[in-house]
């Protein structure tokens, strides 16, 4: 961590001493790994749990999920139609007219043999007879008699319309890889290998503290230059998304030993601890201070807006405990604290909790009007992300982009994403987008 608590990379002269998004991005996810190797090497019995289906929703699999079956189960109709012996076809558009010896039905296998000149009525998903090999959708097929199909030899090529036993999944193969964060359709691929639970990693406990003087828990009435604690709730909501268990240590002061103790207490109990406000110029020197006492904290000034100072590194808690908490001083600023943990708190808590994906999905869309930039920084605006008349995706910012200003935020879908070394983008132009719902 040293070599971060000084960071000056080849920053232009704007911002001397500023970290690029990426290297704290790398810097964090490399400690991550390191903490990973850590608890690797010591008993982690306890990290993983199994859940039944209804519960595994946002949960990361623990182990690689190996199927028990064949999926599907048997050679089965793709349509609804007639199933035959491909032997019948050819290059020529005769007509080859078959015998309908019965109806097979999903579920409902047919027991009989089929026979040269035979072919069978059959449902999508029903198992194929013996003897067949093609299936003929209805729609191609012509016959005023309910007891024959007649169709065009070159219509269908042998083996088409038939879904293959294993075809989609073979026995022992894995369904689903360790890491896997587990979306509704990964819950849907278990059930229907009969799978009724799921190993997963144990749920992170991260706990949430706000500091600053001026901060009021909700249904306390305002004095003169005080102000609600929002952060608390938008982060609650940012961390139940991701399914995490939640320590609310509160509003803490800020004096010295009120915030050491807060330290101290979130820190013997959860796996990461995310402060808010306090690591701003004016009040670093005293949260570094104590921080030198409790562990190994890089205080950084990067180049991003919003979300330029932010405190990042271990506690260690308890005099003796191998035990370490993953630390994150967030800026106070309300849209900062959304932006940094979108930025780098959620996927450094993906990763720790064993995700093999932690890159939250890009897209790109047409800014509708010009944005001012300043090359040098990372700079995220909150926008709408909608359709133009030509359908093509666009972008607008929602108002005022303070980054005190949650309105703006709360009206917007997505950030606008604008690269470290980028200028003014003129009205047409594509920008990046990170939408908030594809964010988890
Ligand atoms: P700080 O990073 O402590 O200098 O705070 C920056 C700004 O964010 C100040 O205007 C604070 O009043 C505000 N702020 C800090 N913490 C919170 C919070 N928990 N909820 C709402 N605003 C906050
Ligand atoms: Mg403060």
């Amino acid at each position: 961590m040293k070599d971060l608590h000084h960071h000056s990379p080849n920053s232009p002269i704007l911002l001397t001493a500023s970290l690029h998004v990426d290297e704290a991005r790398q810097a964090i996810a490399s400690l991550v790994t390191d903490l990973l190797q850590e608890s690797r090497s010591m008993n982690t019995a306890g990290d993983i749990e199994s859940v039944t289906l209804d519960q595994a929703i946002n949960r990361i699999l623990a182990e690689d999920l190996l199927s028990p079956i064949d999926v599907p189960a048997g050679d089965n109709s793709a349509m609804d139609g007639f199933a035959f012996n491909g032997d019948c076809l050819g290059d020529s558009d005769n007509t080859v007219t078959l015998k309908v010896a019965g109806t097979a039905y999903a579920g409902k296998p047919y027991a009989g043999q089929i026979r040269s000149g035979e072919c069978l009525k059959i449902m999508t998903g029903a198992l194929m007879p013996d003897g067949c090999d093609t299936v003929i959708p209805q729609e191609f097929t012509e016959s005023a008699d309910a007891s024959l199909a007649s169709f065009k030899q070159n219509q269908v090529k042998r083996g088409e319309n038939r879904r293959l036993r294993g075809e989609d999944l073979q026995m022992g193969k894995a369904a689903m890889t360790a890491g896997r964060l587990l979306r509704p359709s990964d819950l849907g691929l278990a059930a229907s290998l009969g799978i009724a639970s799921l190993k997963v990693h144990r749920k992170l406990k991260v706990a949430i503290l706000s500091s600053g003087d001026e901060l009021r828990p909700l249904g306390q009435a305002l004095d003169a230059g005080s102000i609600y604690d929002s952060n608390r709730y938008s982060l609650t909501g940012l961390l139940n998304r991701l399914n995490i268990d939640i320590i609310d240590c509160g509003i803490v002061r800020d004096d010295p030993a009120s915030l050491k103790a807060a330290f101290i207490d979130a820190a013997s109990k959860a796996d990461v601890l995310i402060s808010s406000g306090g690591v701003s110029v004016g009040e670093a020197d005293f949260t570094k201070q104590i921080m030198q006492e409790l562990g190994d904290v890089g205080f950084w000034k990067i180049a991003m807006r919003p979300g330029r100072p932010m405190a990042f590194g271990i506690l260690k808690s308890v005099q003796g405990s191998s035990r370490k908490t993953l630390f994150f001083g967030l800026p106070g600023n309300p849209v900062a604290v959304m932006v940094t943990f979108y930025q780098f708190v959620r996927s450094a808590l993906l990763q720790l909790n064993g995700a093999s994906q932690t890159e939250a999905p890009l897209t790109q869309a047409i800014a509708e009007a010009p944005i001012r930039k300043k090359p040098g920084r990372t700079e995220f605006q909150r926008a709408i992300l909608g359709r133009g008349a030509d359908g093509k995706p666009t972008v607008k910012l929602t108002g005022s982009q303070g980054a005190g200003i949650l309105r703006s935020m709360s009206e917007a879908n997505c950030f606008v994403i604008l690269p470290h070394d980028q200028g003014n983008v003129a009205a047409g132009d594509w920008v990046d987008v990170a939408l908030f719902d594809g964010l988890l």
